[in-house]
């Protein structure tokens, strides 16, 4: 019989082995602090119309009301780098939406390495997330020592960026912890503030989803955008990356290495206009298995007529 010592060791090489770039683990605790900063946030009115973030609120701030009885939440980072870059013509695209899913591709790994789990260390329950609601999935990254949370948002890792994905696997299995992730290494920095198109960053790690291009492209399904965004959105079609592209940290960043993840040959080749002339079908069955099927194709036109903006419009404030 392994020691827990071992059996983490065990889950960090098999988790190594099915494609994920760092996994680490952090004792399953209620996450004080976090559900304050969850709450402020919400009652500031920043989620925009993102209301299921409410929702259960108790479970997401416990995973032990997630998952009964758990004692561990492992955490796991999955870099989405591209090694290619959009052409000129092409409409901006945040690079996590490039290739395949991530939530299918990243839920499937989760689920073989739960099965590899059960089948050497025996009846064991748990629950695998990504991207996913119930779960303060950063909180999580930095109790295992993964990163910090950044003035962008974003997890930084210290070595790799914040070009990942980040997961997360509650289970009933008592594991060793990690040490927690416990400095900020933005330091005096700015640059994601001041480049943000859009103000979107109210105060360090605070990001207002009613004026972030990424919410106003994906998750805002009005049949327009506010008054003047089409000023503002420095020509992004879905999602928004600029608040990664100018973070020195992200000079660490390599190209990922998983093939679900290459671009969908329509990404690197659609010039504006050719989106624009996109039918609803081609949309659907082109973008059937991409991250961009989640904005329609409706709000995809929506954005494409922000993009086009007519320039005798002074920008509002
Ligand atoms: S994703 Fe874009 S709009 Fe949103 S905070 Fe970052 S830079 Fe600003
Ligand atoms: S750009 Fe600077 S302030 Fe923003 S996340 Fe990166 S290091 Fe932190």
């Amino acid at each position: 019989m392994r020691t827990p010592d071992a059996t983490a060791s065990w889950i960090k090489a098999r988790a190594a082995a099915l494609g994920f770039d760092e996994c680490r683990i952090a004792k399953a605790v209620m996450l004080e602090d976090d559900a304050h900063r969850l709450e402020d946030w919400l009652h500031s009115g920043y989620g925009g119309t993102m209301n299921y973030l409410e929702r259960h609120f108790d479970l997401r701030v416990d995973p032990r009301k997630l998952v009964p009885g758990a004692k561990s939440v492992i955490t796991f980072l999955m870099n989405y780098f591209p090694a290619e870059t959009l052409p000129e013509q092409a409409p901006k695209i945040a690079r996590y939406a490039w290739g395949k899913d991530y939530h299918e591709v990243i839920r499937e790994r989760l689920n073989i390495l739960l099965d590899q789990m059960r089948a050497e260390i025996g009846d064991i329950t748990g629950r695998g997330f990504v991207d996913s609601a119930p779960v303060l999935e950063r909180s999580w990254a930095v109790r295992s020592g993964l990163g910090w949370v950044a003035k962008n948002g974003n997890l930084i890792h210290p070595k790799k960026g914040s070009y990942f994905f980040i997961a997360t696997l509650i289970t009933d299995l008592e594991l060793p912890e990690d040490a927690p992730f416990q400095t900020d290494h933005c330091g005096t920095c700015t640059r994601c503030i001041d480049a943000c198109p859009t103000g979107a960053i109210v105060s360090p790690a605070v990001v207002d989803a009613r004026k972030c291009i990424s919410y106003l492209t994906i998750e805002l399904k009005e049949a327009a955008m506010p008054t003047g965004f089409e000023h503002r959105n420095d020509d992004w079609m879905f999602g928004c990356d600029v608040c990664q592209e100018v973070c020195p940290w992200n000079r660490f960043s390599s190209p990922h290495r998983q093939s679900e993840f290459l671009p969908v040959p329509e990404i690197l080749s659609l010039s504006t206009s050719e989106w624009e002339q996109l039918t609803e079908d081609q949309f659907r069955k082109t973008f059937r298995d991409s991250p961009i099927s989640r904005a329609k194709w409706k709000g995809i036109q929506r954005n494409l007529k922000a993009i086009r903006k007519d320039d005798s419009i002074p920008p509002s404030s």
